[in-house]
């Protein structure tokens, strides 16, 4: 089918090559061109703005890194809402529901169906096509762009109500966040006890405490001090933000969030607004007075 792509970056870099890849049509925008450089080359079309995306084709869909930004290329001077062709917006971006409603409404009223389509499972996933892509809207519109959306991985359908899939990512990714965090912690207490930190993951993964920071993130990226995952700090804590405000509207007690929320907001003050996400670990170390890095191989 014919698609518009709007933020070619870590996720949309990689999620828009697959659809050109699985044969899709596509026409591209991203405020940084060598991001469009490299979908053009692989037989793109390029666009000049939202707008000009917007009045090519009928299916948009956006991943970008913030809510303004995501609401000025939906409504803004040159946004999707100028454009004259564009029947579908299909947002990849987590946004949290309060966005997901706000422009849901803006694009109703020029006729323009919505469908919230965060994802979770990282660059790797995006990479592979191994994602877990959360839908919300009209039942029959997602059916209509399915084959398009399982080019990114696996496709759940989480309600008709805007924003039930944004609910529905931000605990996905509390649980992602509370991983990380407790995951250093933890693996900060053993190091400082004389453990060796790579078995301890090792220890952990074959037991009861596993999961994706000890499975994935310690591994890749803190052990051997890379810190790359390619998850932005900033998005990070723009997520456990959202789950905090989200958890507010609903009137859920969240304890273990607010601390949570807490060092995440630490790490950054410390380590940066580029920083990996990884790098969370940098600020548990430093307050524990230990380095969690695998031994050099002799
Ligand atoms: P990113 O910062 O790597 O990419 C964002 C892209 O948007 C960049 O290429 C940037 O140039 C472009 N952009 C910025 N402003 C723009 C504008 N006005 N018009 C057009 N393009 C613009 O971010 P990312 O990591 O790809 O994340 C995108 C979204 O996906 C975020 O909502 C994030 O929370 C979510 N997400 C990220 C991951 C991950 O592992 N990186 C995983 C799941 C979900």
């Amino acid at each position: 089918m014919e698609i518009g792509f709007i933020g070619l970056g870590n996720m949309g870099g990689p999620m828009s090559r697959r659809l050109v890849e699985a044969g899709h049509k596509l026409t591209v925008f991203d405020t940084r061109k060598e991001a469009m450089d490299k979908l053009v080359a692989l037989g793109a079309q390029a666009a000049s703005s939202p707008a000009d995306v917007a009045s090519r084709v009928e299916t948009v869909m956006t991943s970008l890194p913030s809510l303004d930004i995501g609401m000025k290329v939906v409504n803004g001077e040159n946004g999707l809402t100028r454009g004259n062709r564009i029947a579908r917006y299909i947002d990849l971006s987590t946004t949290g529901s309060r966005a997901a409603v706000k422009t849901a409404e803006i694009l109703k009223a020029r006729n323009i169906v919505q469908i919230d389509c965060p994802v979770s499972g990282g660059v790797g996933g995006a990479e592979k096509g191994t994602l877990a892509v959360m839908t919300s809207g009209p039942k029959d519109e997602v059916e209509q762009v399915r084959p398009a959306l399982e080019v990114f991985g696996k496709v759940f359908y989480c309600g008709d109500k805007p924003g039930m899939a944004q609910s529905m990512k931000l605990a996905n990714n509390f649980l992602s966040a509370t991983g990380m965090a407790a995951s250093s912690e933890a693996i900060a207490m053993g190091v400082k006890a004389g453990l060796d930190p790579s078995l301890m993951c090792d220890v952990i993964n074959a037991g009861s405490g596993m999961n994706t920071a000890t499975t994935q993130k310690f591994p890749r990226s803190v052990l051997p001090g890379t810190f790359d995952y390619g998850f932005g700090m900033a998005l990070m804590v723009k997520d456990v933000r959202l789950f905090l405000a989200e958890a507010e509207d609903y009137g859920i007690p969240v304890e273990v969030a607010k601390a949570v929320g807490s060092l995440w907001e630490t790490a950054m003050k410390e380590n940066g607004e580029q920083s990996d996400f990884t790098e969370l670990a940098k600020t548990v170390e430093k307050r524990a007075g230990v380095t969690m890095r695998a031994a050099k191989k002799a």
